[in-house]
Formats: C-alpha cells, sequence, structure tokens
C-alpha cells in the first residue's frame, strides 16, 4: 500500500491537452491513494474548483480531510481501503471561491453555489460537463468523480457518476453518498406519505413484513420482535428487525435498523447494508495469488477500453472518451443495478457493466435546518457516465463493439445474482424475457465505430 508517496506526477500539457485547448487551466494529477493497477480498483477522481494558484495547499488539505483521512479513515470505507485508488488533480482558477446565482467567477469548472436545498445546492453551468471531461484527461481509469467547491457553506449534489460538494462539508455525508454510488443503497429515511410504487424487497428497503420473507430474514434474531418499531433495549444500528418507513416513505415499506448511515449519515451502515456494500467491493480487494481481476480471466488479454459516455433519457449513448488501457479490470457485476450496459462483439453479447444507481437522479444532500424535507430528489434529461469494457482494445472496439443500455424495472432487482460475463447472452435473454429490463438506448456496431474514432486523440 502506497499512500501519498508515489505521487505518479504528470504535466497537464501533454498533446492532448493542447489539441482540447485547456492549457489556460494548469493541472497537475496526483494519485494520493495507490493500492494497485487502476482496472482492479474503484477509482476516484478529485476535482476542485475555485481554488486559485495560492489555495493549492487548501486543496490537498481539503482532500485529506474530507476523503483520505475523512471518508478512508473511517470503518467500512478504512476496512476495505485496499479496493479503493484515488487521483487529485490541481486545477487552478483564476479567482477564488466559486460563483453564485449573482456573482459570476473565472474558475476552472465554472461550478455555481446557491446554497439552496431546492436547486441541489451546487450547479452545473454549460460548460461545465465539458470541462470536467477536459480535466480528467490525465486519468484514464475512473468510477467515480467528486468535485470540491472551495466555498464553506453546507452542500452538495449528486448527478450520476458525479458528486459536488463544499469544503465546508463533512465527511460522513460524502461516506453516506457513496452508499448510493456504491452498492445503490436506498435512503433509509422517511419524509412523508404511504409508499405507492412497485412492491420491492431488495437491498435495504423492503415492502415485505414477514420476519422470513423480509430480504435481510438471515439478519433478523429469533429474540428480536417483528415488526420492531416499539420494542426496548435495541442497538439502533446494529439489532436487524424491520422498522417502519423507508425510501422517503412513512408507511408501507420496511427498514432493517432503527438508524444506519442511510439514515442519518452519521451512524456506521447497518449490517444489511454493510454486507450489500461489502459485496459490491469484493471484487476489488486483493487476494493471496493476486488481483481478483487477473484471477478471474487467466490467460485472457490484458487491455480494457474506459469510456466516458453521455447518456439521455430519450436520444443515442453519446461517446465522450475512450482510452485503452493495459490491464485488466473488473466487471462491476455485484450489485443489483439501476442500469446495465451490455457490450457485443460482432453482436453477440460480450460483457455486462451495471451501474447501482440510476444516472439521471440528481440527488441534493439533506438540508440539516429542514431535514424533515430530506434529500432534494430530481431527475435530468441526460448524464454523463463512466463503463469499463473489459478485455478488448480500442481498434478491435471500433470494428466489432456495439453498445444496448437497459433500463432494470424497480420491481425486478430480486432477478439478479452474481453473474460471469461468460453468461451474457442467456441472462440478458432471461432477463428480457422476465420484462425485468428493457432497452433503452443502444450505439449498434455500425455508429459505434464512427463514435470511437470521433474521439481519438
Ligand atoms: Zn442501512
Amino acid at each position: 500500500m502506497k499512500i501519498f508517496n508515489s505521487a505518479a506526477r504528470f504535466s497537464a500539457t501533454s498533446v492532448f491537452c493542447l489539441v482540447i485547448m485547456c492549457a489556460a487551466h494548469g493541472q497537475t494529477v496526483t494519485k494520493v491513494v495507490d493500492h494497485g493497477p487502476d482496472g482492479e480498483k474503484l477509482t476516484f477522481v478529485v476535482l476542485g474548483d475555485g481554488y486559485a494558484a495560492g489555495d493549492q495547499t487548501k486543496f490537498a488539505q481539503d482532500v485529506n480531510r474530507l476523503l483520505v483521512n475523512g471518508v478512508f479513515g473511517h470503518d467500512f470505507y478504512k476496512d476495505n481501503f485496499p479496493a479503493f485508488n484515488m487521483y487529485r488533480v490541481d486545477l487552478v482558477s483564476h479567482e477564488s471561491g466559486v460563483s453564485s446565482p449573482s456573482d459570476s467567477k473565472d474558475t476552472a469548472l465554472k461550478v455555481i453555489y446557491s446554497g439552496d436545498w431546492s436547486r441541489c445546492w451546487l450547479e452545473e453551468s454549460r460548460d461545465t460537463d465539458q470541462l470536467i471531461v477536459d480535466a480528467t484527461v490525465g486519468v484514464k481509469k475512473i468510477d467515480f468523480v467528486l468535485i470540491i467547491a472551495n466555498e464553506a457553506g453546507y452542500g452538495g449534489c449528486q448527478r450520476g457518476g458525479r458528486l459536488y460538494i463544499t469544503a465546508g462539508d463533512d465527511w460522513d455525508v460524502v461516506a453516506h453518498e457513496y452508499g448510493h454510488g456504491i452498492a445503490g443503497l436506498y435512503d433509509e429515511y422517511s419524509v412523508s406519505g404511504a409508499y405507492s410504487t412497485p412492491p420491492i424487497n431488495v437491498k435495504n428497503c423492503s415492502t415485505v413484513t414477514s420476519r422470513t420473507g423480509v430480504s435481510w430474514a438471515k439478519l433478523i434474531a429469533s429474540t428480536t420482535p417483528v415488526p420492531s418499531d416499539k420494542a426496548k433495549g435495541l442497538d439502533p444500528n446494529q439489532t436487524v428487525g424491520i422498522f417502519t418507513g423507508c425510501d422517503y416513505a412513512l408507511s408501507g415499506i420496511y427498514r432493517p435498523v432503527s438508524d444506519c448511515r442511510m439514515k442519518s449519515n452519521t451512524p456506521h451502515f447497518c449490517p444489511v447494508c454493510l454486507g450489500l456494500m461489502n459485496r459490491a467491493v469484493k471484487p476489488y480487494l486483493p487476494t493471496p495469488t493476486g488481483g481478483r481481476a487477473a484471477a478471474a480471466n487467466p490467460g485472457s488479454p490484458t487491455k480494457y477500453v474506459n469510456l466516458v459516455v453521455r447518456m439521455s433519457l430519450t436520444g443515442q449513448p453519446q461517446i465522450l472518451r475512450a482510452t485503452q488501457l493495459d490491464g485488466r479490470v473488473v466487471p462491476t457485476t455485484n450489485s443489483i443495478p439501476a442500469y446495465i450496459f451490455a457490450f457485443s462483439k460482432n453482436e453477440k453479447p460480450s460483457f455486462v457493466q451495471y451501474l447501482p444507481d440510476s444516472p439521471f437522479v440528481v440527488r441534493g444532500f439533506v438540508d440539516p435546518r429542514h431535514p424533515e424535507k430530506g434529500e432534494s430528489l430530481s431527475q435530468s434529461d441526460s448524464a454523463t457516465v463512466i463503463v469499463n469494457v473489459p478485455e478488448t482494445d480500442i481498434s478491435s472496439a471500433m470494428q466489432n463493439l456495439g453498445l444496448q443500455v437497459y433500463k432494470v424495472e424497480p420491481d425486478a432487482a430480486s432477478m439478479f445474482k452474481e453473474q460471469r460475463a461468460t453468461d451474457v447472452g442467456s441472462l440478458l435473454n432471461a432477463l428480457i424475457k422476465n420484462k425485468a429490463i428493457a432497452l433503452q438506448s443502444e450505439l449498434p456496431k455500425s455508429k459505434m465505430g464512427d463514435a470511437l474514432r470521433a474521439v481519438q486523440p
């Protein structure tokens, strides 16, 4: 394990960077958490906005306080630290602090801090999406992008795989948000009303009230009363039962414990959430014989392609960036997905990559002054996501790769079990037949080649 000392520094004045004309903002990339090849790890990249030349030390300190010592210094994240890599990209903004709706500043990513729950606290300006794509050219394999705004006020907003936070936040809010990002966990708190959408019995919320039928039945001790709301003497974070209220609703849906990180940030993940998080990161943990990815694909080619894809609710996926990397990549099929990226080679389904959380959901942090309102939820009609295509290279991808994006029906998530990549065709057929998934959009082989050629440096 190497932290801080590997510092693979490379300047942003690369040819690629000049081609896309991002030289206006200098950038330095530092691998601040390094547990091995990026393809075998969940890899975070952290960007700062509103950090001027004189604020660069503060940015490094904010990254250490919130992430390296904050999120990764505690409980689940600390226990599973070897599953993660993290890059810090130092972007020099011309002005210190970020824009507000009434005061425009010249910053590297043009993030706007509204400080308003109903506006998701932090907003992107028109150029932000492309500026982030440009700022991360020095980091090849990315699973999650985190943007810290140099702003002391509270707030945070998750847009797909991107999380916007402020320098004024606490690490535990970030730890909560990655419960959504890594394992697609539900929020366990209640805001209003009775649950009305389709019955669910997966992950950390369930509409099932039977102690033997609920999805976390195995974790309920025989001595714990069910329903558990009025039981006395239970550990609020560790005693698993069936408690009323979950996924924003006050009734008709149930959560596993009284209080969990997915309910109020500060507690640890409850045993049910912890199990789901452990399952999601397990393939990224080292094994005695080497990386999981290497063990899973003995003798297979050692290249993969990292794709930055802009998805839309109505149109075709758009490829923003495609990078070929050496090494192996862990297929992300260890969680219950909201979307499935299915890649075909010569029209034969070959790989699936799961998105645990819907990329179209825009999720604002809970307002501490009005916790009863919960997170601010809205839906975006487009989202930028990052997916990895294992065992392929750019030139063969240009010739034979196709992509189909499937939306997973909310009541179908229980049909998912761990699947090996070799089962892809039969997995997809079974899920389609059972109406568990529906085709949302696609980029057939005939269009993928051109899309990949268009983004080559
Ligand atoms: Zn929980």
